[in-house]
């Protein structure tokens, strides 16, 4: 049956279930419904509790569906080849402004760039062919995130493994790699 709670100022809808569970279990979809199990003996009361034990989680959870949802709805807004294009623009600008960091790893002069789109990665370095591959997908993701990729890719002409140096590299560049890399984790789901 369909149920309301109050949750941090909002008014939350969301699906209970009877059935011969031992805890209230609940649950956010992907597509952001909340499901909640439950046994009849568990008052509205002890239900709504544990909303409140968990408003943080569930409120940001939410909010996160939402963005996702909202990137593939922009997603069919752009073709490919735009798609392609608007990546470009985004990465070479900071490839432009992070080269100087790298200049003399990658060897005086900037590594071939290729662009394409890729299922489970934003970017690829291949130290032996001077070459960085970036996703397209990057085209939909935050500046201050794409830039934590095209530094990333290049400390891999440093450092070739994802090592303890290898992030001291990305911390010597961008300080607050941490929060960027959170924060790109968000999106992982538009890579198709
Ligand atoms: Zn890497």
């Amino acid at each position: 049956m369909q149920k309301i709670v109050l949750l941090g100022g909002r008014e939350l809808p969301y699906e209970l279930e009877y059935k011969s569970v031992k805890h209230i279990n609940l649950r956010i979809r992907p597509d952001g419904t909340i499901h909640v199990s439950a046994n009849r003996r568990h008052s509205m009361k002890s239900i709504e509790a544990v909303f409140t034990a968990n408003a943080d989680m569930i409120l940001r959870s939410l909010d996160r569906a939402a963005e996702l949802r909202k990137n593939a709805a922009s997603i069919t807004e752009l073709s490919r080849s735009k798609e392609g294009r608007a990546c470009e623009l985004a990465v070479s600008g900071a490839l432009r402004r992070f080269y100087p960091y790298f200049a003399s790893a990658c060897g005086g002069s900037m590594p071939e760039i290729r662009y394409r789109r890729m299922k489970s990665r934003w970017g690829s370095c291949t130290p032996s062919k001077k070459l960085l591959t970036f996703n397209t997908r990057l085209a939909y993701v935050p500046e201050r995130c794409v830039e934590y990729v095209v530094v990333h890719e290049f400390c891999h002409f440093l450092v070739p493994n994802h090592s303890a140096r290898f992030y001291q590299c990305v911390a010597s560049v961008l300080p607050d790699w941490h929060a960027r890399r959170d924060e790109i984790r968000k999106y992982e789901g538009i890579m198709t």
